[in-house]
């Protein structure tokens, strides 16, 4: 019995659950730094109010709201993997430690697959369920998104993901297990004003060495739910300060895409 034979065996023995269609695991990337992308959910548990993939993805809010492991993923991916080459961006459209990953294992899986054909990945999550793999992450890269450190504004602007603080305890272990990680401040929103200092100071006492900046993306239907919990893009000043105390705490400071 195959990885993928038995993988079908636990989903359609144990716990069968709905699926997104999918017929390639790996499709190529226009992200600086990373040749494939590869993302085994489709959709978003982590509800962030300034999220633009679905715009993109030509998906419902409500479609991107439930997610769904991708169908058969784990088959096209061990079918896909022998035939290419370069760095494997894990998480580029959604995050792939959805809360269901804790039992499906799919992310996992992938990336068992990606070390076993000899390739690289750089993950990007909001979760510190990424924790779990630290024993498969070895010499790849991490990235873990932290907006602010507020958990009560974080509650507002990214209501299902797991609070700023369990994502810099996250920050630590990876750091600790000698994984080469970044923080993406990105967005880059309002709520961060006036405390820069602060934030760039607990991403530095992570162990973290780069910290990656994006600015506000909106899309259509972003924009209202971002002025209705009071947030809006972070300003120039801001972005200034955040490069500044990068700066000054050591950090290699970059803007992202
Ligand atoms: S984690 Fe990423 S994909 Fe998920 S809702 Fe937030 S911005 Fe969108």
């Amino acid at each position: 019995m195959t990885s993928s034979d038995l993988h079908d065996f636990w989903e359609i023995g144990v716990k069968r659950t709905r699926e997104a269609p999918c017929s390639k695991a790996l499709t190529p990337s226009r992200l600086p730094g990373l040749d494939l992308t590869l993302n085994p959910y489709r959709g978003c548990a982590h509800g962030c109010i300034y999220c633009y993939a679905p715009s993109l993805l030509h998906l419902s809010a409500k479609e991107w709201s439930d997610p769904l492991p991708k169908r058969g993923f784990i088959r096209l991916l061990e079918r896909e993997l022998p035939h290419i080459k370069g760095v494997i961006g894990v998480g580029t459209s959604t995050d792939p430690y959805q809360p269901m990953e804790a039992d499906l294992c799919l992310t996992r899986r992938a990336l068992e697959l990606i070390s076993k054909n000899g390739l690289r990945f750089c993950i990007h999550t909001k979760s510190d369920l990424v924790t779990r793999d630290i024993d498969l992450i070895g010499p790849n890269e991490v990235g873990v998104t932290v907006t602010s450190l507020d958990e009560v504004v974080s509650r507002v602007i990214e209501p299902g993901a797991p609070p700023p603080s369990r994502r810099l305890d996250a920050l630590l272990l990876l750091n600790d297990a000698g994984i080469h990680t970044f923080v993406m401040v990105g967005p880059a929103l309002s709520c961060i004003e006036g405390r820069e200092e602060e934030l760039v100071g607990a991403i530095a006492a992570t162990g973290t060495e780069v910290l990656m900046v994006d600015t506000l993306r909106l899309r259509p239907n972003t924009g209202s739910e971002l002025a209705d919990a009071g947030v809006r893009a972070a300003g120039q000043a801001t972005m200034r300060r955040l490069k500044l105390f990068a700066k000054e705490m050591g950090l290699d400071y970059r803007t992202a895409f």
